[in-house]
């Protein structure tokens, strides 16, 4: 069998990818390596922007309303209350789990496999598991193997790798704001994900302890003293990945497998949501070559001010961060409306 659309990796976007292709009337098969529902470390915060992305495609998972952006160091702390709609704090095992039911009743197809090998032809692609599909979306996550094979991934920068660490804790929300907590070394992300969990998620240096990190920020370690933890610790890393561009004859790269900059700016879902959607629209043109050009025009925020904020946070300029975010309160806001639509 010919599909139209193979998406490599059964992730959010690529999840996302395949529901928007099916409600095109495309037929869809995700190949995905791991079997289930699928965890991974993530700080949980679908950015404002991100709900209407889902809802249109028929997926409304469970969580907590995500009301605006806090930054807090020391005593000082700077609010930002969205303008653009609630954002949503929302476990990662629940996402999965409602976007996979939707492609499931959509009628995309699904095989668990790790793909290793790709034939990229004049009209179709093969994939290793021994079928066609008329395009390929590589929706395979930071380290993706199909942009390599396609010779669009770009060698890391070894300097200042980033890495992310998260951890839920059995607790009350206490906040419906995302809060960013700036420690010395780390910024730490707390998300509540339901009535009763919160996720904290470090971004940090290589080989950054999450406890230490934690105990160097005595007011959120006080907040979370005693609570039972409510998952296991899972890390992911390095961020910045690059990509020489975003298509190759009829592969588009979508989501973090596109490259990605760093998850400070809590983004990597809203956008990869948006990239999905431009991917298949460009498909059902039939012009993949458009896509490069869309994926720019829509990454162009999320990769301009999310290098510029860790830029400060990994120079001397960090522990200006959050005063200025508290001097400049418009400044800060206009910064978070950008990026949360
Ligand atoms: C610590 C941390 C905090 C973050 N916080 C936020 C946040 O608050 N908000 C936000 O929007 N974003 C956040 N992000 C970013 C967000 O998690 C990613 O942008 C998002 O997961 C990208 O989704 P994806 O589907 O592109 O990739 P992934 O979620 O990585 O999915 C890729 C899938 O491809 C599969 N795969 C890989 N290789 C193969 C292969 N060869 N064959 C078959 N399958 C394969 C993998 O198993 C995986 O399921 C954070 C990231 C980290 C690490």
């Amino acid at each position: 069998m010919i599909y139209d659309v193979a998406v490599i990796g059964g992730g959010p976007v690529g999840l996302a990818a395949a529901i928007e292709a099916r409600l095109a009337g495309l037929s869809v098969v995700v190949v995905e390596q791991r079997a289930g529902i699928i965890d991974k470390a993530c700080g949980e915060g679908l950015m404002p922007g991100a709900v209407p992305l889902l809802a249109r495609l028929g997926v409304w998972p469970d969580g907590q309303p995500l009301r605006g952006i806090s930054y807090l160091q020391g005593g000082r702390c700077v609010t930002h209350r969205f303008e653009s709609g609630e954002g949503l704090g929302v476990r990662r095992t629940v996402l999965q789990q409602a976007l996979a039911a939707r492609a499931e009743e959509l009628g995309v197809a699904r095989i668990t496999t790790k793909v290793e090998k790709i034939r990229v032809g004049e009209h179709a692609v093969s994939v290793d598991t021994n079928f066609d599909a008329r395009y390929l979306l590589a929706c395979d996550g930071l380290h993706s193997t199909v942009a390599r094979l396609v010779g669009l991934a770009r060698p890391a920068p070894q300097r200042g790798r980033r890495y992310g660490v998260r951890q839920h804790y059995a607790i009350a929300p206490w906040s419906d704001n995302v809060e960013v907590y700036y420690g010395t070394t780390s910024e730490i992300y707390v998300t509540p994900v339901s009535d009763t969990v919160v996720g904290l998620s470090m971004l940090a240096r290589q080989h950054t302890d999450f406890d230490e990190a934690l105990a160097a920020i005595p007011d959120l370690a006080a907040r979370v003293a005693g609570a039972e933890y409510a998952s296991s610790r899972r890390g992911a890393g390095p961020f910045r990945q690059r990509t020489r561009a975003r298509v190759h004859g009829r592969v588009l790269l979508v989501g973090d497998a596109s490259g990605y900059v760093d998850a400070i700016t809590g983004e990597g879902l809203r956008v990869g949501f948006a990239q999905a959607t431009e991917a298949v629209r460009c498909i059902v043109a039939g012009r993949p070559q458009d896509y490069e050009k869309a994926w720019k025009r829509t990454t162009r925020d999320f990769r301009v001010l999310t290098r510029r904020l860790v830029f400060a946070a990994t120079t001397p300029l960090r522990p200006g961060i959050v005063p200025l975010a508290a001097a400049a309160p418009q400044l800060f806001g206009s910064v978070v409306e950008r990026l949360a639509r």
